[in-house]
């Protein structure tokens, strides 16, 4: 009903537009996405490259009011989010300052001028590492086209693996320059300080071309020069008039598939994807295609805006050959491992192919491992707001420069193998480690693994291992025995301190933890008798679809969770957390719950604080759709297969807790099968015990002994065995304390 309201509003709008305004970009939902709607989108000329939506049911596209005059005419249902999207950036920009990092004065981003006297300034601040401008060639309208390098000795060339970033390839995506400006002040600033960003500079060459499309930067520039412009193409004149329709997009102009159909680019010279007269026609892919054949980059990284995506070959939907697809995806989910990007290629994460675009060509014709990263949230858009672009920078500062580390060999720890969750004292067991050589060049050298214990508990036979070598990608075993005290205590963590080292290869250490003792289980239930545990709403219930036993907790036991709707599953559970150590949450579950629309929450409730979404091992961030509320953890996607979550409840400090709970919350549209929940079990070890001197959970003839000892032979008790132990509250722990103990015993027996 509401979509025919929509429409007529939508011929309103656009009545009053068209006569007052030329080339205004709008927001527009189309219905019903089938391939026959895709086409005639297509066709419009809308590019498919930044799209939102819900299978099946609607995308969000950014189109020109002509083309969106041109949907309706051809009987596409459509709703008009935002009818003006320059007037909209500009409406909701909030102004920022920042000394530590100025910004430019188009909602916060350079003008090509600003970007020109803020590599100047950085290039005579630095100039130790940061070289001289290269000129790679010139623009349509004669714009140079330069890049340069962050390196030590940089106006040599040294024999070192090269990276190269690029930005600005679309006119209208300033916050990919922004970014890499960023990343080059940062590493500036910390050269010689930080370990991480000195062994870059030294042991890198890394490149950056800021602007690769500088005409229709400047063109926006002209037609909104406080930001918001939204030209996307090249500035060649394509008989389409002056506006924003003129121009080829360089993103379609690579040779690699290029012009391979009309859906992954457009023969239309107007259209937005148009993908020029032939490949590299243009002097701006050509700049780009020439320095990189010019060089010997291990991989390269095409900074876009925005969809927060990390886009990888193919284009036209097909995947990578094994072991490019798996190298493709280590690396761009590290890259993502602060920001929670998905990784894939553009038609898995946003359903668009396209063809003669960078990062295919890149990949499919250079070899090298390249990403198209698409830099902020759909409501960010392309001109986000500008007290949003120090965050979106600071984003990318860990992907670009774990970018930089697998252009050269880089060795991680990439599993500690435990054969159990804990050990008592006393016991010896022996670890698995797998290292690897995560990056894309062979390493010849040998390996040295060091390895210290974490506290005098661990003691380690062998601290010394060596591997010898690994090729790029490849991974090594080593076997290091531990053994624990015999006076380890219960209910505490010892670990292994693992240090990985290289000549030419960055040092990483790794700690290792290892749980002494068995945790005590507080609570548990496996569902089998019942829920009546359990306070719920909506459709919570049992299931017999259960991980062990018969029975688990489903939010919608027969069939699909409705639509449009809050449910909990809710169970009173007093815990003080100050009395536990490693006081932890445990369950199995599996879901199917719709990406970045619906969620599900593991909640406690806190004193003071009231209901506290839960992060454990497989939660992800919200992403600010109504049914998920920003940055909160929850549970989204497709798990098949039951898992074994675990929620460390010191994320909550040392509060009270009077209950926990499932929320489900679904928007409209699309369900799914739900979230099912199986052996929620709470352990810890419980901390305090009066008259526990030694802390392993009990008060026996041991925790006597033990102060008899101390009294016998002197010594001092430490704070805690005091707290605990000191019955009369003297300050000392005395024959008296001693007789209460025995007292408490007895009482046990
Ligand atoms: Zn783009």
């Amino acid at each position: 009903m509401f979509k025919n309201i929509n429409g007529i509003s939508v011929g309103f709008i656009f009545l009053i537009q068209v006569i007052f305004a030329s080339d205004v970009y709008q927001s527009v939902r189309v219905f019903n996405p089938t391939s026959e709607t895709l086409e005639i989108v297509g066709k419009a000329g809308i590019p498919l490259d930044h799209i939102s939506g819900k299978k099946g049911y609607f995308i969000d596209v950014t189109s020109t009011e002509d083309q969106t005059i041109f949907l309706i005419s051809h009987g596409i249902n459509i709703e008009i989010l935002i009818p003006n999207m320059t007037q909209h950036y500009r409406k909701r920009n909030i102004p920022s300052s920042s000394r530590e990092f100025p910004l430019g004065s188009m909602m916060g981003n350079y003008t090509l001028d600003e970007l020109n006297d803020r590599f100047d300034e950085l290039q005579a601040a630095y100039p130790e590492i940061i070289s001289e401008r290269v000129i790679l060639g010139q623009s349509v309208e004669g714009r140079d086209i330069w890049a340069f390098k962050v390196s030590d000795n940089p106006e040599e060339d040294e024999d070192e693996p090269e990276v190269l970033f690029t930005s600005l390839t679309h006119a209208r995506e300033p916050v990919g320059m922004m970014n890499l400006i960023y990343f080059v002040q940062l590493l500036g600033e910390n050269y010689g300080t930080d370990s991480e960003l000195t062994f870059l500079v030294n042991e890198r060459e890394i490149w950056f071309i800021p602007i690769v499309n500088p005409d229709g930067y400047v063109y926006n520039e002209t037609i909104q020069p406080s930001g918001g412009g939204m030209h996307r193409k090249n500035r060649l004149d394509t008989n389409c008039g002056n506006d924003t329709g003129r121009g080829v997009d360089l993103n379609r102009n690579y040779s690699y598939g290029w012009g391979a159909n009309n859906t992954g680019s457009s023969p239309d010279p107007c259209s937005a994807v148009y993908r020029g007269d032939s490949a590299f026609s243009e002097p701006e892919t050509q700049s780009v295609r020439d320095f990189v054949i010019d060089h010997e980059f291990m991989n390269v990284m095409h900074y876009h805006t925005y969809t927060n995506v990390y886009i990888h070959a193919f284009g036209d939907a097909s995947l990578p050959d094994e072991p490019d697809l798996t190298t493709h995806r280590d690396i761009g989910n590290e890259m993502a491992r602060y920001n929670g990007y998905p990784v894939g290629t553009g038609f898995e994460l946003i359903g668009y192919t396209v063809n003669g675009d960078a990062v295919d060509w890149s990949f499919g014709d250079q070899e090298l491992v390249a990403f198209t990263p698409e830099v902020g949230s759909y409501s960010q858009g392309f001109w986000p707001s500008e007290d949003d672009i120090l965050s979106l920078c600071e984003d990318q500062v860990h992907p670009n420069k774990i970018f930089s580390f697998v252009a050269g060999a880089d060795l991680i720890l990439v599993e500690a193998e435990f054969g159990q969750n804990f050990y008592y004292a006393g016991n010896d067991f022996e670890l698995e480690f797998e290292i690897q050589n995560r990056g894309l060049t062979d390493l010849n050298q040998e390996i040295q693994i060091e390895i210290l214990p974490l506290n005098d508990w661990a003691i380690i036979p062998q601290s010394n291992y060596v591997i010898n070598g690994l090729n790029a990608r490849e991974s090594g075993e080593i076997n290091v025995g531990v053994s624990l005290a015999i006076d380890a205590q219960n209910g505490f963590f010892t670990g292994l301190i693992v240090s990985i080292e290289s000549p030419g290869t960055f040092t990483r250490q790794d700690t290792i933890n290892i749980l002494i003792g068995e945790p005590e289980i507080l609570f548990f239930d496996g569902f089998e008798n019942g829920i009546s545990n359990w306070y719920v709403t909506g459709d919570w219930g049992l299931t017999t679809d259960a991980s062990t036993g018969d029975y688990a907790m489903s939010d919608s036991p027969n069939g699909d969770y409705d639509e449009g709707q809050e449910s909990v599953a809710e169970i009173e559970i007093e815990l003080n957390l100050s009395n536990l150590s490693i006081p932890t949450v445990t369950f199995t579950a599996f879901w199917d719950i719709e990406s970045n629309w619906d969620f599900v929450r593991f909640q406690a409730d806190v004193d003071g604080l009231g209901w506290v979404s839960l992060a454990g091992n497989f939660t992800e961030s919200g992403s600010g759709q109504p049914a998920q509320p920003i940055d909160e953890p929850g549970y989204d996607g497709l798990q098949e297969d039951w898992v074994s979550e675990t929620v460390d409840l010191d994320q909550l400090d040392n509060s009270q807790i009077s209950g926990f709970r499932f929320i489900q919350t679904s928007d409209n549209y699309v369900g799914g099968n739900g979230f099912t929940v199986d052996n929620f079990t709470i352990s810890g070890f419980q901390l305090g015990t009066m008259g526990d001197f030694n802390f392993d959970n009990s008060v026996n003839i041991y925790d006597v002994l033990g102060i008899a000892d101390l009294m016998l032979f002197g010594g001092d008790a430490n704070s805690s065995q005091l707290e605990f132990c000191d019955f009369n509250e003297n300050g000392i722990l005395d024959l008296d304390d001693l007789l209460s103990i025995l007292n408490l015993i007895i009482g046990q027996i």
